[in-house]
C-alpha cells in the first residue's frame, strides 16, 4: 500500500513544466484548446479518454464569472463539454435560480481529461493540468471564480481547505473572487433535500447579489 508520500507528486516533474511552458505560450483562447485537445501529459488519463473537455467560454468577452469543477464525467467525455450530463442539469437549474446565465461565464475544469470510473484526479494529474487552467484564467481574466467541489476549492485556496468553512463568501486569489461551495454531484448524492443542494443555490444566489453590486 502506497504511503502519504507515495501519492504527492514528485517535486519536479518534466510533464507538469510541459504542460505549463506549452499553456504560457499559447496567444489566445483558440490556440490553448487546440493544443490542450493534443495533450497526453497523463498516459493513463489520455489513452482512456475520448475528448479532452477543454471547456465553454461565451461566444465573446470576457466571462462574469469562471464555474470550475473537479474533472469531466462520462458525458463530458462522450461530448467534449463541461457540465452537460446530470451534475450539468442540476448546475444550469440552480444557475438560472439564482439569476445568472450561464452562456455569459466560462465553465471549466481542473483536470480536463475524464479519470476513469470517475475516480477521484491523482495529485500529479491535477499538478499536470493546472499549466491550463492557469492560463485559462489568464486569458479569459474573470473577475469571480465559483469553485464548485472540493478539488477545485483546494486548487485556489489550499491543500487544508475545509469546504464548510470557506464557502458563503469571496476569497481574494490574484486579485480574482473566488467563491468555493458544493460540486453539484454532491447535492445530487444528498437529495433535494440535502444541504449541499441548499447550501449551492444559496452561494450561487450569493455569487448572483455580488456581481450586481459590482457592476
Ligand atoms: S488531464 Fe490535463 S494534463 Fe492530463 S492528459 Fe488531460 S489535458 Fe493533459
Amino acid at each position: 500500500m502506497p504511503g502519504v508520500a507515495a501519492l504527492r507528486p514528485p517535486r519536479f516533474d518534466a510533464a507538469a513544466d510541459e504542460v505549463a511552458r506549452t499553456a504560457a505560450a499559447a496567444p489566445d483562447w483558440d490556440a490553448l484548446a487546440a493544443t490542450a485537445r493534443e495533450c497526453l501529459a497523463c498516459p493513463e488519463l489520455a489513452a482512456a479518454r475520448q475528448h479532452v473537455v477543454v471547456g465553454d467560454v461565451p461566444a465573446q468577452g470576457r466571462p462574469r464569472f469562471a464555474l470550475v469543477g473537479e474533472a469531466p464525467g462520462a458525458t463530458e467525455d462522450q461530448t467534449g463539454r463541461p457540465f452537460v450530463g446530470r451534475s450539468g442539469a442540476l448546475l444550469d437549474e440552480l444557475l438560472a435560480g439564482a439569476g445568472l446565465d450561464r452562456a455569459s461565464g466560462a465553465v471549466l475544469n481542473v483536470v480536463k481529461c475524464r479519470p476513469p470510473g470517475n475516480r477521484t484526479p491523482k495529485a500529479v494529474e491535477v499538478a499536470r493540468c493546472s499549466g491550463w487552467l492557469r492560463r485559462q484564467l489568464e486569458l479569459l481574466d474573470p473577475p469571480v471564480v465559483v469553485a464548485l467541489g472540493l478539488s477545485a476549492a483546494t486548487w485556489f485556496l489550499g491543500a487544508r481547505t475545509v469546504l464548510g468553512r470557506v464557502r458563503g463568501r469571496p476569497h481574494e486569489v490574484d486579485g480574482r473572487a473566488v467563491w468555493a461551495t458544493y460540486h453539484p454531484s454532491a447535492a445530487i448524492r444528498f437529495g433535494p433535500n440535502g444541504a449541499p443542494r441548499a447550501g449551492l443555490a444559496a452561494d450561487l444566489a450569493a455569487v448572483a447579489d455580488f456581481l450586481r453590486r459590482a457592476a
